[in-house]
């Protein structure tokens, strides 16, 4: 497919992309361009466009704001010490997308039109890449666009991919992780859409999430939705527990919870490293327990957004306890290195993860 590129007839200053540069936040600047490409039954995938980052025009009666027939990913661009700039394992987003595509009833795009999507937009807002710490967080989505008030699949769809460049996800930074275990919502049931990468599941994260927040915590962690006992995953990252004789347990992946990209890539570095991990149910009594006997030594959260994230205290309606995470060289420190190290193009990529 080949895009039509309109270059931004009047693109941000390079002073005051510098300046946005400096300390971007999460999520609040973006960048000049914007890719669109849209999908009807009758055209296929057509209509690819590289333009300036410009407001949609949608039709009230389009589905996405009635049924939510939405899906996304996140991913990101980093520039590595020798300048270029990469992906990190944009194959993986793009079959996420079209798994998520499919358990919502829409079209999947191919995996190298949706890379080749994020690789237009990259390219003409390479400028906006942050050198150091930042990176340039990616965000290709799709919606129902038809006009109809019916429900089912649409039948047209807009697929856009957007960037911002970003800092700590984190206002804290470092600092370990406060959490609250929501014991009223549920984010994902069997059957449900857990494992997609869609809105409606974020919306109804919201409530919990804005609970967490009044309980002064960071996230919220989800228990699953049939017996409230299992460990799923907080909002927007998966969770690891690392047990005092260095063995590693993270939720499985049962349909319910994200199968994250750096939970996968978190667990082959971990084995590569001679940790033991199992993919295995975690229930929330046996981590307070575990927490509480010296059994468990770190609990850590990761995720495209926050990368690795430590976890200090556990909130709950019945009380709290913590998480011991011994200062200094903790195993999520260590595997936080050697994945950012990879990313950033300071440690050798043996697994062929990084795409230039
Ligand atoms: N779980 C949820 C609910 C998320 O939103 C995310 C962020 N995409 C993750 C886990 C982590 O996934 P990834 O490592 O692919 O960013």
């Amino acid at each position: 497919m080949t895009f039509t590129i309109t270059p931004h007839a009047s693109p941000v200053s390079a002073q005051a992309r510098e300046k946005a540069l400096e300390d971007p936040g999460f999520g609040r600047v973006f960048t000049d361009h914007m890719v669109t490409l849209r999908w009807s039954a009758a055209q296929g995938w057509h209509d690819g466009k590289v333009t300036a980052r410009a407001p949609i025009a949608i039709d009230p009666a389009a589905s996405v704001l009635h049924y939510a027939q939405e899906i996304f990913e996140g991913m990101k661009a980093y520039r590595t010490a020798k300048g270029d700039i990469v992906l990190f394992r944009p194959d993986k987003n793009a079959n996420r997308f079209a798994r998520s595509a499919e358990r919502l009833a829409m079209p999947v795009i191919p995996e190298a039109l949706f890379i080749q999507a994020v690789e237009a937009l990259v390219k003409i807002d390479k400028d906006w890449v942050p050198s150091g710490a930042g990176s340039l967080y990616l965000r290709p989505f799709m919606f129902a666009s038809e006009a109809f008030l019916g429900v089912r699949p649409a039948q047209e769809y807009l697929f856009c991919v957007i960037a911002c460049p970003v800092g700590p996800y984190f206002k804290g930074g470092d600092k370990p992780l406060k959490l609250w275990v929501s014991d009223k919502y549920t984010r994902a049931a069997p059957g449900g859409t857990g494992a997609a990468k869609c809105g409606g599941n974020y919306a109804a994260s919201l409530i919990a999430q804005a609970e967490a927040s009044e309980h002064g915590c960071d996230q919220v962690v989800f228990l699953d939705a049939a017996e409230h006992r299992w460990i799923e995953e907080l909002g927007g990252m998966n969770l690891f527990f690392v047990m005092s004789d260095g063995s590693i347990v993270t939720p499985p992946l049962t349909g319910t919870i994200l199968p994250g990209i750096t939970r996968t890539s978190i667990i082959d570095i971990a084995r590569d490293m001679g940790m033991k991990v199992t993919e295995a149910p975690y229930s929330m009594d046996q981590w307070r327990s575990d927490a509480e006997s010296g059994k468990l030594s770190e609990a850590f959260a990761c995720g495209t957004a926050a990368v690795v994230a430590s976890i200090g205290e556990i909130v709950s309606s019945s009380g709290s306890f913590r998480v011991k995470n011994a200062s200094g060289a903790t195993v999520a420190s260590k595997l936080k290195e050697q994945l950012v190290g990879i990313q950033k193009g300071n440690i050798a990529d043996s697994r062929g993860w990084v795409r230039k």
